[in-house]
């Protein structure tokens, strides 16, 4: 697989016929690596952080526990709104965390010596779940129990289940799953026909601020959304990344559509619709070749050549 997370410049141009892996390889070679690092692509963990990227990123909020995308202000919309309220001078306010339930925490890894999991509520007791209960059993104050040599670090628990989430299970029993899908699931459980493999295939993502994840797409979805990302930012269109993360997770995941022209379009989404149909109309002209049908369109063929000689 790792051929397809690498960029083959020497690709020939896809047949008619071609099959998926050949339009994706095709693709992968159209896509630069300049493109991807400004991006914040990491291939590995199949996920996109395009921080301060001038067309897709913008910058994350800069109080701690914030994660949230700043527009245009020095702060989110809400840290502006609390910070109005707070009497603070904008040093003093910065150096506040923000704490929320409802806030989706970064996660970080339990600071018990040598244990992998993460730990999980809110900052609090940065410890693992594991390592939590064991605390509270323990008695006294966390730098206590950390420095007691009997506590030992536990192994990980791998990924999250659900196949486009980015984190860390925390759960040891049954599903193996992060804190914000293993939230819901006792509740989905209850619903009638709840179909648990698919729910495990299709949830959204749960990625928040602004990092993307394109986990468990087909290969061809993947290649198809980040030629289209890169023609847009060569075009100078600016990506409301939260937007582009919202079509991922809410239309283009559900369908498990193997490649971007068998996406339905989504309904009563004009954001979503207008992003789709720019992203699959760059892919798909991407792979016409100059004899393909698309030849007699003028417009069309300056710009298959265009791509193809890497003009743009
Ligand atoms: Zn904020
Ligand atoms: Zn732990
Ligand atoms: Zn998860």
């Amino acid at each position: 697989m790792t051929f397809l997370l690498t960029p083959i410049v020497t690709a020939p141009a896809p047949a008619p016929d071609a099959s998926d892996t050949e339009l994706t390889a095709f693709l992968w070679s159209l896509i630069n690596e300049d493109f991807l690092t400004e991006a914040g692509w990491n291939a590995e963990r199949r996920v996109l952080t395009p921080v301060g990227h001038p067309t897709m990123g913008g910058r994350s909020c800069p109080v701690p526990n914030c994660q949230s995308p700043v527009r245009g202000k020095k702060l989110c919309s809400t840290c502006y709104t609390r910070h109005r309220t707070s009497g603070m001078s904008q040093e003093e306010f910065v150096k506040v965390p923000r704490v929320s339930r409802h806030l989706h925490l970064g996660t970080g890894t339990c600071r018990v010596a040598g244990c992998e999991r993460p730990w999980n509520n809110s900052g609090k007791e940065p410890v693992c779940r594991g390592h939590r209960w064991q605390m509270i059993k323990h008695g006294g104050a966390l730098e206590q129990f950390l420095a007691d040599p009997a506590v030992k670090g536990l192994p990980g628990l791998g990924d999250c289940s659900v196949l486009a989430c980015n984190r860390q299970a925390i759960s040891e029993f049954g599903t193996r799953l992060c804190h914000p899908h293993g939230k819901p699931l006792p509740a989905l459980r209850r619903q009638p026909g709840f179909d648990e493999e698919r729910w495990l295939r299709t949830a959204p993502s749960a990625s928040y601020g602004i990092e993307v994840s394109f986990r468990g797409l087909p290969e061809l979805v993947v290649a198809q959304l980040l030629f289209g990302l890169q023609h847009r930012c060569h075009r100078g269109a600016r990506t409301e990344i939260g937007n582009f993360r919202a079509l991922i997770d809410k239309t283009i995941r559900p369908s498990l559509a193997q490649r971007l022209e068998d996406v339905p379009d989504p309904a009563a989404n004009s954001v979503a619709l207008t992003l789709l149909n720019r992203t699959r109309i760059y892919a798909l002209r991407a792979v016409k070749t100059p004899e393909g049908e698309y030849a007699k369109d003028e417009w069309d063929l300056g710009s298959v050549l265009a791509i193809m000689s890497g003009a743009r």
